[in-house]
């Protein structure tokens, strides 16, 4: 009699436990609908969550975010020019209002424009409907700014969840992250900026850089440590390309081209 109802008791007591670890757990659930690795994203998603291009030829794209920024974009742009250099720069909306000029300058110069949000918020914290919105007014300001909507998007921090995902997907656009990151947002010095790099980079490589920062943000080493790393790239026999070359993609945005 005693054993069965201390069984009773046990049994009840392991729902109840079980059912608060489920209620845990789905509640977990949907604080993070679906936040997955970038490895996992890029395998699920081949050719719109983009790491890094193949292997095989030695060719590495420079990217640069967070512009247009008067203080910092300028002075890339004529390190670039220098060097012959075409790179790639993912604008921000609510920038490209401020500094028209500047973006118009970027495009002139034969770079490749990227999207990168509006008000640069992390996207995994907005619902899609928002992050669609972050895209779509920025992209109608660019089709004003240099006369294209851009097909590439950069999340801010490169956080960015499956679902928006998923929509890029449909709507063709293709979303790059990278596999180099410079940590020049860090404020580093430009011999540790050059070091990042150099240690790092491989053929294929998209390296993250900024030539825009917030307010106090000092990039003065990424201007210090430009010219080297282009010099030390050729010298190892690379080759710097825009990331629509180097992923054989278009620069604009156009919705009757096959998914990948
Ligand atoms: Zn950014």
């Amino acid at each position: 009699m005693a054993s069965s109802r201390w069984l009773r008791v046990a049994m009840s007591l392991t729902g109840a436990v079980t059912l608060l670890f489920l209620s845990a757990f789905e509640k977990q659930a949907a604080g993070k609908p679906d936040k997955m690795p970038w490895s996992e994203l890029q395998r699920r998603y081949h050719g719109v969550f983009v790491l890094s291009a193949t292997r095989e030829t030695r060719k590495v794209a420079l990217t640069f975010d967070d512009v247009p920024d008067p203080r910092y974009t300028p002075k890339v742009l004529d390190i670039l020019k220098k060097k012959k250099v075409r790179a790639t720069f993912f604008v921000v909306g609510s920038r490209t209002k401020k500094h028209p000029g500047l973006v118009k300058r970027i495009h002139r110069e034969g770079h490749v424009i990227g999207n990168h949000s509006y008000f640069h918020p992390d996207f995994s914290k907005l619902p899609l409907g928002k992050m669609q919105e972050q895209i779509r007014r920025t992209e109608t300001l660019l089709l004003n700014v240099v006369g294209f909507k851009p097909r590439l998007i950069r999340p801010p921090y490169g956080e960015i969840l499956q679902d928006q995902v998923k929509w890029a997907k449909k709507e063709r656009y293709t979303v790059v992250n990278w596999d180099v990151d410079s940590y020049d947002w860090k404020q580093l010095t430009g011999n540790k900026i050059y070091r990042n790099v150099t240690r790092t980079v491989r053929p294929g490589s998209v390296v993250l850089m900024h030539a825009g920062g917030g307010a106090g943000q000092n990039l003065s080493g990424t201007v210090d440590a430009l010219p080297r790393i282009i010099d030390w790239l050729r010298n190892n026999g690379y080759e710097l390309v825009t990331l629509t070359e180097l992923l054989d993609v278009p620069e604009q945005h156009n919705l009757n081209i096959p998914l990948p």
